[in-house]
Formats: structure tokens, sequence, C-alpha cells
């Protein structure tokens, strides 16, 4: 659940336009919206059980670390937006480490309210 300005919508909070399943506004939808693509859909290597509504986690290219008051600066943000399935860990812990062994962008995990730092040097938590 990431920020959208347009919508005044901080991250880590659910838009109100959502229907649980699919966006509420669709045709109407905001242009941050419209142009922004998850990880999953960048990166072909990715694979269909890691589309975000199969395995619950939401891998991004974002502008600023999840944390309070970080500055801007992409890193890779995985963040929890669903349920997930014990089969799908092995997954999703794949695509972290792939993140992280390419390593040219931080990498953090997100969920709820608590951001850790992946990479670079071990774990860092902060609450976002
Ligand atoms: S796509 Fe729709 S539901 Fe999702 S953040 Fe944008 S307006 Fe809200």
């Amino acid at each position: 659940m990431l920020e959208i300005a347009a919508l005044e919508k901080p991250a880590g909070v659910t838009c109100r336009h959502s229907t649980g399943t699919a966006c509420g506004i669709y045709p109407a939808r905001p242009s941050a919206c419209a142009q922004w693509d998850c990880l999953w859909l960048k990166i072909p290597a990715l694979p269909d059980r890691l589309r975000p509504d199969r395995s619950g986690v939401l891998f991004s290219l974002d502008l600023r670390a999840p944390e309070a008051g970080s500055v801007e600066g992409a890193c890779i943000v995985g963040r929890v937006v669903g349920r997930t399935r014990p089969e799908q860990e092995r997954s999703i812990a794949a695509a972290f480490a792939m993140f992280v062994r390419e390593g040219s962008l931080p990498v953090w995990q997100v969920d709820g309210r608590y951001a850790t730092r992946l990479h670079p040097g071990g774990e860092g938590t902060a609450r976002g």
C-alpha cells in the first residue's frame, strides 16, 4: 500500500477506492496509479506465483526508504499486502535474495508499520 499523493493516501493505508479485490474507480484512477507498475510486471524473471495477489507480497521500486524521516533515494521494497501462504514463502525468500544479490539498491521488507532493511549491511529495523 503505497503513498498516492493525488489521493492524499499515505503509505501503509488501504486506498478508500479499493474494493478489496480491485480498484473501484479504475477508469478514472489517478495518473499515478495508471502509470505505476510493480516489479512483478517489470521483471520477467519473477514467476507467476509471485504476482502480488497470489503471493501476498508486492515488490516495488520506491523513491524513498520506508522509514520515518528518510531522504529520497531509490530502493527495492517488498511489502506484505495480503495473506502469504506457506507454500509461497520459499519463492518470496528467493525473490528477496535475488534483489539482495543484485546489490545495486537498498532492499527493504515491510510488514504493516515495520520495515526491515535486508541490504546493505544486514538487518536494520525501523517503524515507518
Ligand atoms: S488503483 Fe484505485 S484502488 Fe489502487 S490506489 Fe489507485 S485509486 Fe486506489
